[in-house]
């Protein structure tokens, strides 16, 4: 256990500087993400595989199977804009130890500016007026988690993904998916302009509504929250010091994460996992009037010292659910990220387990057999079983803990401050639960 909380430590310290960055040389045939490829050039380019989908765990994997010698095209990936230097982007996330190692590895952690990741040191829960904290000190780590900007890990990726030889980045959507006959065969992929890729493996990272997914034929189980996870950002009064505050109150589930301070400002970012009529009013609010709805929680968050908050950038909101495919591959077809599983926000993990998505295919596709095929049904079913039971767990225990704390949840408060209480009293408890929050094995 100490050994891979010493891995930890010493590969996820963001960069003071960008000097340490491993050079990577740049790859003067790599066609500009802002473009599509040339047909031409794309005749000559016959991939491994095709992923689709432009989000991060698209980039990430694009990237991680390209480090292992596949020859890989990105379908629907545009590059992120610049990041302003006197704001923050709307989408934060904590980013736990196993994504920023593979980060690491990936050599996109380095390019993120040292300026713009938040490490979080504590984590302060309280409900119904117990609370349950969680220390990096006594876990022994660096931090809890880093919050990070998506556009600055999205930023770092494209970057990373312009040195890439291996990966062809094309902008277009695929608008159609049409198995080749036969058994060892694989995909044709429609692009929305009209070209025709053909690939024996389809990775599906197109999020939720997988266009993948649905075209393997797989299904999904499916839970509505009849919630919207809402998010903006505050200049605070005092720093949020490294804290991650969380309530479970009768409004919902409100987390204020620590942000770095910006032109020397303190700032924190809200997730506000509401129920549907309490969102829509939350969105009707001015940026003023939704601070004060929040100050009014930061009692219960154990946060006072942050008041008052003033807003800082716009608000946003997504519904919230929780999405499982029931199978994780099909017939040369692997999914990752949302495509493959969407889960309540509360923990902060979804894109984790996207990252760790990929991480487990390029580590099975990585072991195959000389001549075995990248679609080969045996490597894919090797893939679905390594990811099965992290992704069963972390959607039940965050399903779990969105019911429990619901509005109409069958567990009495005092039952519940009472288990919270147990936890926060048990060391060993709260070292497994933080250490199967880091994503890395815990029983190492
Ligand atoms: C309020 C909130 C807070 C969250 N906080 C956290 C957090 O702190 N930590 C964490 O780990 N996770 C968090 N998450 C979860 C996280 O946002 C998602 O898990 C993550 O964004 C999923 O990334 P993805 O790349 O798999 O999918 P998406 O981001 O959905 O990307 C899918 C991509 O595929 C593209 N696409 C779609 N169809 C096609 C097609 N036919 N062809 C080509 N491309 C296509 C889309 O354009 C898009 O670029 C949070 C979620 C919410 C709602």
């Amino acid at each position: 256990m100490a050994a891979a909380c010493a891995v930890a430590r010493t590969v996820c310290r963001p960069p003071q500087t960008r000097t340490g960055a491993r050079p990577l040389l740049p790859n003067p045939s790599q066609p500009s993400a802002a473009t599509s490829v040339h047909p031409r050039f794309m005749s000559s380019f016959s991939p491994d595989l095709v992923i689709c989908g432009g989000g991060l765990s698209a980039k990430a994997c694009a990237l991680a199977l390209a480090q292992t010698g596949l020859r890989v095209t990105l379908l629907g990936a545009r590059p992120v804009a610049a990041l302003p230097a006197d704001a923050y982007t709307l989408r934060v996330y904590a980013i736990n130890a196993a994504s920023c190692q593979l980060l690491d590895q990936l050599r996109v952690w380095p390019q993120i500016p040292a300026a713009r990741v938040q490490p979080v040191r504590a984590m302060h829960i309280q409900a119904d007026g117990a609370r349950l904290e969680f220390d990096a000190q006594q876990e022994q780590v660096e931090a809890l988690a880093w919050i990070v900007e998506s556009d600055a890990i999205e930023a770092a990726l494209d970057l990373a993904l312009g040195f890439e030889r291996g990966v062809h980045r094309d902008a277009e959507h695929a608008v159609r998916l049409t198995r080749q006959p036969g058994s060892a065969a694989g995909w044709d992929v429609h692009t929305a302009d009209g070209r025709t890729l053909r690939a024996p493996l389809l990775v599906g990272a197109d999020g939720e509504h997988s266009l993948v997914r649905r075209s393997a034929g797989i299904a999904t189980d499916t839970h509505d929250y009849v919630q919207r996870g809402l998010v903006t950002h505050f200049v605070c009064a005092a720093p949020a010091d490294g804290v991650a505050y969380q309530t479970f109150a009768d409004g919902g589930v409100i987390a204020l994460l620590p942000l770095p301070p910006l032109q020397g400002q303190p700032m924190v970012s809200l997730v506000w996992s509401a129920p549907q009529p309490l969102a829509q009013d939350l969105l009707s609010l001015s940026a003023d009037a939704l601070a004060s709805r929040v100050q009014a929680y930061l009692p219960a968050l154990g946060a006072t010292h942050l008041a008052p908050l003033q807003p800082a950038g716009g608000v946003g909101s997504w519904p919230l659910q929780r999405q499982l495919a029931r199978r994780l591959v099909a017939d040369g077809v692997a999914l990752i990220g949302d495509a493959a599983h969407r889960v309540h926000p509360l923990a902060g993990q979804g894109l984790n387990l996207g990252l760790q998505d990929v991480q487990a295919l390029a580590h099975t596709l990585q072991q195959r057999r000389p001549g075995q095929a990248v679609n080969d049904p045996r490597l894919l079913r090797r893939y679905a079983r390594a990811r099965a039971e992290q992704v069963l767990a972390l959607a039940t225990a965050t399903d779990a803990l969105a019911r429990l704390y619901a509005a109409h949840s069958l567990v009495p408060a005092p039952l519940r401050a009472l288990g919270l209480r147990a936890t926060n009293a048990l060391p060993a408890v709260k070292h497994l639960l933080s250490r199967y929050a880091s994503g890395l094995p815990y029983l190492a």
